[in-house]
C-alpha cells in the first residue's frame, strides 16, 4: 500500500463533545423529524423543498441562505416544508476537482479532512441554531455520517453511490428519510434495490464494530435524471416517468412509497434557470394524476443567494462553486409558487 498517514481523524465521541447538539436544539430536530417522517407516510400532506447550492463551501453564505429560508419557511409553513440543503462532500465524475468541506474547509487551501470533519459540523449547528432549519446531506462517506447523525433531518445517496453495499447497509441503521437516487445511467431498478436493500435489516462493520440496523422504513425515490451513452441529459420528470415510476414501486414491496424529483442535475440539463419550469411541471403532473399526487411528495432545487456557477479562486459571496444555482430572488418567488400550487 501506499498510503501515507498524515494526520488521525478525531473519533465522533471527541467532535460531539467539543461541538455538542444541546437539549434546545435537539428537541427542534426531533420535532422537524417527526413532520417530514409525517410527509413521507402520508400522514402529513404537506410538500417537501429541498433547497440549497450544490456544495456548501462558505460557512457565512450557508448561514446567510439558510436564514433567508427560515423566513419564507414561515410564509408557506401551511403548505410546505423547506428543508435546507448543506452539501459538505461533493462525488466528482472524474475525480478531479472540489470534494467538499469536509475534505477542504477552506475551497482554496489544502486538503485537511480532519479540520473538515470539525468545520462540516460547525456549519451544521450553526445553521441549525440561526435558521431553527434541519438540514439534508448526501451522505457520500458513510462512516462520516456519525458525525452528523444527531443534526441532520435528510439524507441522499447519490447517483454514483446508490449501488454501493455500504451505503445502502447505513441506510438502513438512520431514523430518518433517505433519498435513493436513480444512477446515471438512469436505471430504476438500482435505485428501487437500494430502497429494498435500505428498508431490510442488515448485520456489518460500522466504525470498528459488528452492528445491527433495524431497516429504514423511510427509504425512497429520487428522480435525477439520467445521462445518454453520449453524457447527454435524459429527463425523468415528466408525467410519463413518474407514472413509470409508480407502477414499479407496485412491483416492489416498499413502504412508504415516495418520490421526491430533484429538478436539478440531468433533469434540468444543468441549465439552473429551468428548474422553476420543471418543479412547475411536476407540480401540473400531480395535479393531473391522484397517484402521483400522493407519491410524489417534494422537490430538490440547486439553489444559492447569487445564479450561476464559479471558479473557487473567483470568490464571489453567495456564489456556487460547484453545479450552478438559482439565485436568491427566483428562489423565493418559485417556493411561494409552490405554495399556492400544491
Ligand atoms: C448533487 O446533489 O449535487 C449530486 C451530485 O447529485 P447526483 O448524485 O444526483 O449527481
Ligand atoms: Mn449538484
Amino acid at each position: 500500500m501506499s498510503f501515507k498517514q498524515i494526520r488521525p481523524i478525531p473519533s465522533v465521541e471527541d467532535v460531539l463533545a467539543r461541538e455538542p447538539l444541546g437539549a434546545e436544539l435537539a428537541a427542534i430536530k426531533a420535532e422537524r423529524d417527526r413532520m417530514i417522517r409525517a410527509v413521507l407516510t402520508r400522514a402529513d400532506h404537506r410538500f417537501i423543498v429541498i433547497a440549497g447550492p450544490c456544495s456548501a463551501h462558505d460557512e457565512t453564505a450557508v448561514c446567510d441562505y439558510v436564514g433567508r429560508l427560515a423566513r419564507v419557511q414561515e410564509t408557506v409553513r401551511e403548505r410546505v416544508i423547506i428543508i435546507s440543503r448543506i452539501y459538505t462532500t461533493k462525488p466528482r465524475t472524474s475525480g478531479t476537482g472540489y470534494k467538499g468541506m469536509v475534505h477542504q474547509p477552506d475551497p482554496c487551501g489544502d486538503s485537511n479532512m480532519a479540520e473538515g470533519i470539525r468545520a462540516i459540523r460547525r456549519l451544521h449547528l450553526r445553521a441549525l441554531r440561526e435558521s431553527h432549519l434541519t438540514a439534508a446531506e448526501e451522505m457520500l462517506y458513510p462512516d462520516n455520517h456519525a458525525f452528523l447523525d444527531d443534526v441532520l433531518s435528510y439524507v441522499a445517496v447519490g447517483a454514483r453511490s446508490v449501488e454501493n453495499q455500504q451505503h445502502r447497509m447505513t441506510a438502513s441503521g438512520l431514523s430518518i428519510p433517505v433519498g435513493m437516487k436513480n444512477p446515471r445511467c438512469g436505471d430504476l431498478t438500482v435505485a428501487f434495490n437500494a430502497i429494498r436493500a435500505a428498508q431490510l435489516q442488515h448485520e456489518f462493520s460500522y466504525h470498528g464494530w459488528d452492528v445491527q440496523t433495524s431497516g429504514n422504513p423511510l427509504a425512497h425515490l429520487v428522480l435525477r435524471g439520467a445521462a445518454d451513452l453520449n453524457g447527454r441529459p435524459l429527463p425523468n420528470y415528466y408525467f410519463e416517468h413518474l407514472m413509470t415510476a409508480a407502477e414499479m414501486y407496485d412491483q416492489y414491496s416498499h413502504v412508504n412509497q415516495a418520490i421526491i424529483v430533484d429538478v436539478s442535475h440531468d433533469n434540468s440539463g444543468r441549465c439552473f434557470k429551468e428548474q422553476p419550469r420543471i418543479a412547475l411541471d411536476v407540480l401540473e403532473s400531480r395535479r393531473h394524476s391522484p397517484v402521483l399526487r400522493t407519491m410524489v411528495r417534494g422537490i430538490m432545487l440547486e439553489s444559492f443567494i447569487e445564479e450561476g456557477s464559479q471558479k473557487p479562486e473567483e470568490n464571489e459571496y453567495g456564489k456556487s462553486i460547484t453545479d450552478p444555482c438559482l439565485g436568491w430572488s427566483e428562489t423565493e418567488t418559485l417556493i411561494k409558487q409552490i405554495a399556492e400550487l400544491c
